[in-house]
């Protein structure tokens, strides 16, 4: 094997490499462009974690590998099980930076719930990841390695009681911490790897991409040629209150509306709308009258969230009740509202809340 083409080049991650730039790299190193398609088997259909699984690939290929790249980065510094099943993790990276990352099992679907960014930089008032700002984006490999590890850790889980069944990662939902289109490049490149038929596999259609409202990136998300689920977080319907709630939601309502209207018609994907229950803040007749004129304008249906209290944050959870008579108005007004629950909400699972118990918050960034 060649010596590096470039010896200042970092390790590489290869979770984070398309195929193609792998077998680049490969052949540039002196070697057959189909080592990079045994490679990639061996990460992504065998779920092999170090080189010297891949025993059909030559000795001082491997020792190579080993030498000049990572197929996985992270240190599992946390791990909580909910008594739902759902099961949290945070991970900790070689710079000492974490992330967590979650698995949400219902039946046959497994869907991992993947962070962006290491903070977020939106800073929601009511959102834990919000108090500590952004510390920094995530590679490509670094989003992509969450949902692998989440795929090993469903395929470590057995199988069903007659075995028909062995269980799968089939959903990936980018709602984890951090907004992902301030993270643009490095979140499609993860989207497409976790989306390839030689990578995770995840169909298009099972992936959700989630967004405060970025206009001119969810244009460009929607010339991207990918057939995603959007959602958007929304959690106020009129100006004012969205500017209160989510201080970098500057762009005005309409303009970011416009946006998920161009990306519905450009990808055929229906837009889901977000909006969390903040009791007493937004969950009164008038906020349901707003939200449904909204909702009838994308005719998009409404996931509620009733919010999971976070220390120290002056929000409340509102009562079941005054979740349904929300839920009761939207629907009086023709539109299509599910209440959801929380998954995990007995393991801290408002998103930010794991990595805040083992991380203590910085001095506040504030937002970008
Ligand atoms: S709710 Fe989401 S977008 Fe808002 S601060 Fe938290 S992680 Fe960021």
């Amino acid at each position: 094997m060649k010596t590096n083409p470039n010896e200042a080049e970092p390790r590489r991650h290869l979770l984070g490499e398309e195929l193609s730039a792998l077998r680049d790299w490969l052949v540039a190193g002196g070697q057959a462009p189909y080592r990079a398609d045994q490679i990639s088997a061996w990460i992504y259909a065998k779920n092999a974690d170090a080189f010297s699984q891949m025993t059909n690939v030559s000795k001082s290929l491997r020792l190579w590998l080993a030498e000049h790249a990572d197929i996985a980065r992270a240190r599992l510094a946390a791990e909580s099980t909910a008594r739902d099943g759902t099961r949290k993790l945070l991970l900790t990276w070689p710079d000492g930076q974490s992330v967590e990352t979650v698995w949400i099992p219902d039946g046959e679907r497994n869907t991992a719930c993947v962070s962006t960014q290491v903070g977020c930089p939106v800073g929601c008032r009511f959102c834990a990841s919000g108090l500590s700002g952004l510390q920094r984006n995530l590679t490509a490999g670094e989003i992509v390695e969450q949902a692998w590890r989440i795929r090993r850790l469903i395929g470590s889980a057995g199988v069903d009681a007659d075995g028909s069944h062995p269980p799968r990662l089939t959903n990936v939902v980018l709602m984890g911490i951090g907004e992902p289109l301030a993270n643009y490049d490095a979140v499609v490149k993860a989207i497409r790897i976790m989306n390839a038929s030689w990578g995770l596999g995840i169909g298009a259609r099972k992936i959700t991409l989630s967004t405060v409202g970025l206009p001119v990136q969810i244009r460009r998300l929607a010339d991207e040629g990918l057939q995603l689920n959007l959602a958007l977080s929304l959690h106020a319907a009129d100006d004012e209150l969205r500017r209160e709630l989510i201080p970098w939601g500057r762009v005005p309502i309409a303009e970011v509306l416009a946006a998920c209207v161009y990306y519905f018609e450009r990808t055929g994907r229906e837009v889901t709308l977000e909006y969390v229950l903040l009791d007493g803040v937004n969950t009164e007749q008038r906020h349901a009258a707003q939200l449904a004129r909204i909702a009838r304008r994308l005719r998009c249906n409404i996931n509620l969230l009733r919010y999971n209290p976070v220390p120290g944050l002056p929000y409340g959870r509102p009562s079941a009740t005054a979740a349904y008579a929300f839920q009761r108005e939207l629907r009086a007004r023709g539109v299509n509202a599910h209440i959801r629950t929380s998954r995990g909400s007995d393991v801290e699972a408002a998103c930010g809340q794991l990595r805040r118990r083992e991380t203590p918050p910085r001095q506040k960034a504030g937002p970008a």
